[in-house]
């Protein structure tokens, strides 16, 4: 009883750790976890729940087509419930599953075409199980090219079956389910684009936000790792700012932080990013720039924020700290010198851009 028990709960875990999408994804070539609540996520999720219903499909299909000696489609159908237990199996441990959504989807449509033709139109329904699964799972694509094939396919299978009139009907509903769908995966789509922008830009000012500064952050000190690319950090932030708010009201403040970003942003290259990594407090990564030019820019972008007519008779200005990433430093350390750099102007007077080199800071 306690082994029978033992294993239907190592049954229920396995199942659920397969049905929980922790790992990798497989319609990306890059080997990055998949986001919670992305859509690749919810394709990873939906391709495993596609393979555990068709393994099971299939496996009963294989013992009521072994039971009608249809060898072929046996044979077929057996590969296919192989390949769907190894890669089941794969998920749950970790390894490479051999099913990646393209090939499943497409071996699983063309069975169903192969089953109407020996079988008949008792095996039309498999038909349209297919077709959603072709617009959710594969790219764009391919998916019309598969859904284009099965509708013809469809097409040839129903003429030579059908009335006209009723071959219109089953072209009419595959046509509209291959429609809706696509429509359907169109509108997710823009939803995950839109879901993925939320989360890394800063409503207020449209900047990128302190998640996506840190990951630049990385990314920047990695490139400069591997192939010694300079980049500067410059790290602004707006002097007196709470008595803004204080005069003027925080919409006014406000105001002034989405006038200030625009202004940082018209005055820089594309390739630089703008990020609000606080309140009043911004940061521009600079690739491909040493210290001097940064220093430059910095000293540039100090001098249109103090003549900008942003709040009249008011004139608003901000501190700067630069500094250049360093091969021998974290990310983090680079940020932190680079805030050193900033409390430094502060400290001498405000409206002004410090620099604080690797040596000083060490030193
Ligand atoms: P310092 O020159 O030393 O930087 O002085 P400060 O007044 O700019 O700095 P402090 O840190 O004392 O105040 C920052 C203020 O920024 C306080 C806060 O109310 C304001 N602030 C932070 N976020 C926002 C925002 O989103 N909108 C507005 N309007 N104000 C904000
Ligand atoms: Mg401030
Ligand atoms: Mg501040």
């Amino acid at each position: 009883m306690t082994t029978m028990y033992k294993g239907l709960h190592s049954l229920y875990r396995a199942i659920r750790s397969f049905l929980t999408v922790q790992g990798y994804s497989p319609l990306s070539e890059h080997r990055e976890p998949l986001p919670q609540g992305s859509l690749s996520y919810y394709r990873e999720m939906m391709f495993r729940y596609n393979l555990a219903l068709l393994v099971s499909f299939i496996s009963i299909n294989i013992v009521v087509n072994a039971y009608a000696q249809r060898w072929l489609l046996l044979g077929i159908e057996i590969c296919i419930a192989l390949i769907g237990v190894q890669s089941i199996n794969a998920k749950i441990r970790g390894g490479r599953a051999l099913a990646t959504p393209i090939l499943y989807v497409s071996l699983v449509s063309l069975l169903a075409i192969y089953a109407l033709y020996t079988i008949g139109p008792r095996d039309l329904p498999w038909i349209f199980f297919c077709l959603p699964m072709v617009h959710f799972l594969l790219r764009r694509t391919a998916a019309w090219v598969m859904s284009l094939l099965i509708v013809l396919a469809l097409a040839h299978f129903s003429l030579s079956h059908f009335s006209l009139n009723n071959t219109f009907v089953i072209l009419q509903v595959a046509v509209g389910i291959s429609l809706l769908m696509a429509w359907f995966v169109y509108i997710l789509e823009k939803q995950d684009t839109a879901l993925r922008r939320m989360a890394v830009v800063d409503h207020l000012t449209g900047a990128y936000n302190r998640r996506q500064f840190e990951s630049d952050m990385a990314r920047s000190r990695a490139q400069l790792e591997r192939y010694g690319t300079p980049t500067s950090l410059l790290m602004l932030d707006l002097d007196y700012f709470k008595s803004i708010n204080d005069e003027f009201g925080h919409d006014a403040g406000d105001r002034v932080l989405r006038r200030i970003a625009k202004l940082i942003e018209s005055s820089t290259r594309a390739v630089d990013g703008l990020y609000r990594i606080g309140g009043e407090e911004f940061a521009l990564i600079l690739p491909n720039t040493q210290l001097q030019p940064a220093m430059a820019i910095a000293e540039n972008i100090r001098s249109l924020i103090e003549g900008a007519d942003i709040i009249s008779d008011h004139p608003i200005t901000a501190s700067f700290g630069v500094a250049e990433l360093h091969p021998q430093e974290s990310y983090k350390k680079v940020i932190k010198r680079c805030d050193e750099a900033l409390y430094t102007a502060k400290a001498e007077g405000r409206n002004r851009v410090v620099r604080l080199n690797a040596e000083e800071l060490s030193g």
